[in-house]
């Protein structure tokens, strides 16, 4: 595959030292996936992969999927195939706006063709009959909102590929479609790997997450807890948490997804969820770019 503009940085390991962890004899550190692009996600370019793989496998023009005014899989869709040299679409939900949120607007930089989808078509999943026209399957790779599809899950896990796994007990990452919770799951055996889920009302999550696993495969666990309201809702205290964790660690991170999964996990530390010894790795998703849809001022960082 040809790749263009699209410079990935080597993730990297930072350890936590935080007096939390060392009176519980617990050891912690963040993979660093946000340090992989400024505005690509860490977990939605390894989503991407084999998507990305399959287009040119079967020459295929690009990319076609869905998502929101500040979705982070849409933005990393059209960076990817940018770079791939392919085109792209996205389809959003809702109506268009007179102004494109700086997501879209970077999204169409990067050459994305935008096409708005009302709610109830959305919602329905189905492409309308102008846009299956002029994006015919057979010339176009369709990639299901969120990259939620085997290919995702696998691509997912290359997320754990240079890590050396002996060293962790426990992996932590977001979870939205749960497609990259699928992809830490198959890379990782005994280690128990935890799920925060940023939607409410997740009921069907878990059989979601197993159908994209082998039947044996059930060394992870979801938590439903550390939502804050639902999908891109926050509180005060979610901010607050934000603010300071970027102040003890030196780590930014996003209010709709790794916010969530940080709180959690030192809530979890708090609550005794983690045995003695415990090591655990938290999964740095990315997304940061998400947060400039927050007031300015909000966060530190
Ligand atoms: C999309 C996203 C997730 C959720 O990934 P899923 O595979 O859909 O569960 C987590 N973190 C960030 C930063 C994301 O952008």
């Amino acid at each position: 595959m040809r790749m263009q503009n699209l410079t990935l940085s080597a993730a990297h390991v930072q350890p936590i030292q935080k007096k939390l962890y060392q009176h519980r004899n617990l050891r912690c550190a963040v993979l660093r996936l946000d340090a992989l692009h400024p505005v690509v996600s860490g977990n939605k370019w390894f989503k991407l992969n084999r998507f990305l793989q399959k287009s040119a496998d079967e020459n295929k023009q690009g990319l076609i999927s869905f998502g929101g005014a500040w979705s982070n899989h849409l933005l990393a869709t059209a960076a990817a195939c940018a770079a791939m040299g392919f085109a792209s679409v996205g389809l959003v939900r809702g109506e268009q706006p007179r102004q494109l949120s700086p997501t879209l607007s970077d999204a169409q930089r990067y050459g994305m063709q935008l096409h708005f989808l009302s709610r109830e078509a959305y919602r329905a999943g189905e492409l309308p009959h102008t846009v299956k026209q002029r994006y015919p399957a057979d010339q176009w790779c369709l990639v299901p909102e969120g990259g939620y599809a085997k290919e995702g899950a696998y691509g997912a896990s290359g997320i754990l590929q240079n890590i050396p796994l002996a060293d962790y007990s426990h992996i932590l990452c977001a979870a939205g479609t749960g497609t990259t919770l699928a992809g830490l799951s198959l890379a990782a055996g005994s280690e128990q790997v935890v799920g925060i889920s940023v939607l409410k009302n997740a009921e069907t999550i878990r059989s979601e997450v197993q159908a994209l696993l082998p039947r044996e495969k059930n060394n992870f666990a979801i938590l439903h807890d550390f939502h804050f309201g639902g999908y891109a809702k926050k509180t005060d205290e979610l901010i607050h948490f934000m603010n300071q964790w970027y102040q003890d660690t030196a780590i930014p991170s996003d209010f709709v997804y790794t916010g969530k999964m940080f709180f959690a996990a030192e809530r979890l530390v708090n609550e005794g969820y983690f045995p003695e010894g415990a090591s655990i790795l938290l999964i740095h998703t990315g997304g940061l770019q998400g947060n400039r849809s927050l007031p300015k001022g909000t966060l530190i960082f």
